[in-house]
């Protein structure tokens, strides 16, 4: 069996379809991050990095980084072993005080990634309670739909964001069946928020426990950084919250929140949380340190938010369509994936834009396009540059301008 021939073949029709991922190379540098150092032959030496999920610029933060180096000076540098055997560290107990406090709840329980967060806690919650249904939101996370499937619960999916077709799919459902409804707050492809309210008003209605992802919101919404939940005063009312710790807080891991009874049953019957050896302590306690400073600060929130207005106000002056969201994520529609890849590698090769191209399956095909997140550390010059390159680029390439 030629199993390398078999590999390439499938690996072939993505190139074809122009659905093949190539990875930029960089070396962020800290203390000039969005600047980057690059490592491809067809880029600048330093770039300007436009698609970061480290929202606020946390990853490079004197007080993250000296909460990290303080702790490998202590602890050392991994774990020893899964949380039950020997891996739980003084760091891991904090970090998920801090958590339960900054969404107000009970208790956390941290994972090594949100994906498995996701995937972990629902495949359990799935699993476990006797004929358990998921409701889940058509546009949920993949680390979410996977968690959904491996729990073998049955499955509804309800229309995006589409509180009144939730309510039909809820009252089809066996008044006596737990039900679990699982929904984002911000949506991370097309920057739109749920509307949090009229959703957890349905699931109460119906006796359903609700599931939130705030993974693009923690740290960026809410006046300590709780998500939009706590923005909205909601978050009393989820039963289930769910966050990570790569993105806006700027190191890794994941984790879940709610009451004290809920963690206590995901510990200890999540195989995803039990046969793992927890975060290296250096990293809870860089992320406790990252939780706690935007608790309290809003100098990050306000900047970022200032940096997205200032673009969005420049592209609409430039005629380059965006999609008009509520949030902090500018996506720039191409709909198509060879354009859109041409575009992402003009951009990084001419103009030193690095924005990775947006391409199935992580968005529906012909759907493609360039997904923009300004942090607190874009100068006005760095925004000026960036629409310049995409104004030329869009006469260039005559695309239609016209309002997304
Ligand atoms: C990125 C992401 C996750 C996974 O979080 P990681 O910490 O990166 O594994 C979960 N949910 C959503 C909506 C995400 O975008």
């Amino acid at each position: 069996m030629d199993f390398d021939a078999m590999f390439s073949k499938q690996v072939d029709a993505l190139k074809e379809d122009g659905n093949y991922r190539i990875f930029a190379e960089l070396e962020r540098k800290c203390g000039a991050f969005p600047r980057a150092k690059s490592h491809d032959d067809d880029a600048p030496d330093e770039v300007t990095v436009w698609c970061s999920n480290d929202y606020l610029g946390m990853g490079q933060h004197p007080v993250v980084r000296q909460a990290m180096k303080d702790a490998i000076d202590d602890c050392g540098t991994g774990a020893g072993g899964t949380r039950n055997i020997s891996g739980t560290a003084r760091h891991h107990v904090a970090l998920e005080g801090e958590l339960a406090d900054l969404h107000g709840k009970q208790d956390a329980l941290l994972f090594t990634s949100g994906y498995v967060s996701n995937w972990a806690a629902l495949s359990t919650l799935g699993s476990r309670l006797p004929d358990a249904v998921i409701l889940s939101d058509e546009f949920n996370h993949a680390s979410m739909i996977e968690g959904i499937r491996h729990s073998r619960a049955k499955k509804v999916i309800w229309r995006h964001n589409d509180p009144e077709d939730l309510d039909r799919k809820l009252a089809a459902l066996p008044a006596n069946a737990p039900k679990i409804v699982a929904f984002e707050s911000v949506y991370s492809m097309d920057g739109d928020i749920c509307p949090m309210q009229e959703i957890i008003e349905v699931a109460e209605k119906h006796g359903a426990m609700t599931y939130l992802d705030e993974v693009h919101a923690v740290g960026l919404y809410g006046p300590r950084g709780g998500g939009v939940s706590e923005e909205l005063g909601l978050a009393d009312r989820i039963t289930l919250i769910e966050g990570t710790l790569g993105k806006a807080f700027g190191c890794m891991g994941g984790y879940v929140t709610g009451s004290a009874a809920m963690c206590d049953f995901i510990r200890s019957f999540a195989s995803g949380f039990i046969f793992t050896t927890a975060l290296p302590p250096a990293v809870a306690a860089a992320a406790q340190a990252s939780i706690a400073h935007l608790k309290t600060s809003q100098t990050e929130r306000e900047m970022q938010r200032d940096r997205v207005a200032r673009l969005r106000a420049k592209l609409d002056a430039h005629g380059i369509p965006h999609l008009h969201n509520p949030s902090h994520i500018i996506p720039v529609m191409i709909k198509d994936p060879v354009k859109c890849r041409m575009l992402a590698d003009i951009l990084m090769r001419d103009w030193g834009v690095y924005v990775q191209p947006i391409n199935y399956p992580t968005v529906p095909k012909g759907t493609e396009r360039l997904r923009f997140t300004p942090g607190p550390l874009h100068s006005e010059a760095d925004i000026d540059h960036l629409v310049e390159a995409l104004t030329v680029l869009w006469k260039q390439c005559a695309i239609a301008h016209a309002v997304a």
